[in-house]
């Protein structure tokens, strides 16, 4: 047997059951209309939810920063790779967020493992929703306390978790806006567990910042609860539309997590390009705050317009799951969607369970009604 076969039988069995994973490289920027290999795609599934990837005044900014300082930060944040404009973006991110501080991460993924591994020992706890983003779980993992699972926003059961290891300290921690589902965390309820029980509560912001709240502050703003979550974490790769995670909260959490937080202090932090990119884009946000309104708009629109057609795909935030259960139908829909010029990704197993693959579609604040009304209009196509 080959050294290599083991690989190449995993790959080969992922693609037997449809669950082989590859790349689709795009001809143009991430904006609502993309080329592939020459065809216009309405792109129905980026992160990007308010568009700011082209927004001219981000571009200007990132531009005059970019001839400014050039492109490589050349250090870790805690050696030579702070610049200004990194600590205006952190101070930035505090003000929106209306926190003491802020710490921006080289991405999110990074920053959820960072902040878990640094602030969970041996002998805590660490409550997680049992539908909690990738990134959430390997910092469970890397840390070296108890991860305990709890069921889906499922807050008596969390509750019954905690009660069973009363004493023990740690932290709660969830989504706030789930991110291949779409729905919202139960945090009147998470807060209410976490001082009851003198536990940390931390809230993984990362589709919810710009996108719910009236002004688009988030998860604490949807339920006029600013400033009591403990933890705050999000990422700037999404509504902000740059690269880069973030964490907030008290003085005293962001100078911990500076001291002691491996991710973040052993890896060259990002360019003064991205930092410049993202303190442009929340600044826009806070300026236009009809760019919220139209996106949240549109979500509305988009769920009445898919519920009018008979096809089940309910949400508030931006994320809107179109269930389609196996994952060969899935991959058969994407096709088919494509071949009517939409691009919406399929998702499968391990991004979820298996037998609950989906369509993920994900709304930008500048989709037309005419253009949800295609998508919809395809989808009942391929779908129904
Ligand atoms: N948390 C959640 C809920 C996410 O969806 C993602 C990105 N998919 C991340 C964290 C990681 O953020 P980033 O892409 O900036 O690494």
């Amino acid at each position: 047997m080959s050294k290599w076969s083991r690989m190449e039988t995993e790959l080969s069995n992922l693609k037997s059951s449809h669950l082989y994973r590859k790349m689709t490289a795009f001809d143009s920027g991430q904006q609502k209309i993309v080329y592939m290999q020459g065809e216009e795609k309405h792109l129905f599934s980026s992160n990007s939810y308010l568009d700011m990837c082209n927004d001219f005044r981000v571009k200007e900014y990132a531009s005059r920063i970019l001839q400014e300082y050039g492109i490589g930060s050349g250090g870790s944040r805690l050696t030579t790779g702070t610049c200004q404009i990194h600590t205006e973006l952190e101070e930035a991110i505090a003000r929106f967020k209306k926190r003491e501080a802020a710490l921006v991460y080289n991405t999110g993924y990074m920053a959820n493992v960072g902040i878990l591994s640094a602030l969970a020992k041996k002998g805590d706890v660490i409550y997680s929703d049992k539908l909690n983003h990738a990134s959430i779980i390997d910092g469970c993992r890397l840390s070296k306390a108890e991860a305990v699972i709890y069921k889906h926003n499922d807050m008596d059961d969390l509750e019954e978790k905690i009660k069973a290891r009363e004493g023990m300290s740690g932290i709660i921690v969830s989504d706030g806006v789930f991110s291949m589902d779409g729905d919202i965390v139960n945090l009147p309820r998470l807060v209410e567990l976490a001082d009851k029980y003198h536990l940390l509560s931390m809230i993984d912001e990362a589709h919810a910042t710009g996108v719910i709240g009236d002004t688009g502050k988030g998860t604490e703003e949807y339920y006029n609860m600013e400033g009591s979550v403990d933890i705050l974490m999000g990422t700037l790769s999404k509504a902000i539309g740059s690269e880069g995670g973030f964490v907030c909260g008290s003085r005293l959490l962001i100078e911990y997590l500076i001291n002691t937080s491996r991710s973040f202090i052993f890896s060259t932090s990002l360019s003064p390009v991205t930092m410049a990119a993202s303190k442009r884009a929340l600044e826009l946000i806070e300026e236009e705050p009809e760019r919220v309104k139209q996106l949240q708009e549109n979500i509305h629109y988009c769920c009445s317009q898919l519920k009018k057609n008979g096809i089940k795909g309910e949400s508030e935030t931006a994320i809107i799951p179109i269930i389609v259960g196996e994952e060969e139908k899935a991959m058969r829909v994407m096709d088919n969607l494509q071949e009517q010029g939409y691009y919406i990704s399929a998702i499968r197993y391990p991004t979820v369970a298996k037998g609950k693959a989906r369509l993920r579609i994900a709304l930008m604040s500048s989709h037309t009604k005419e253009e949800m009304d295609g998508l919809v209009e395809a989808l009942s196509k391929s779908i129904l």
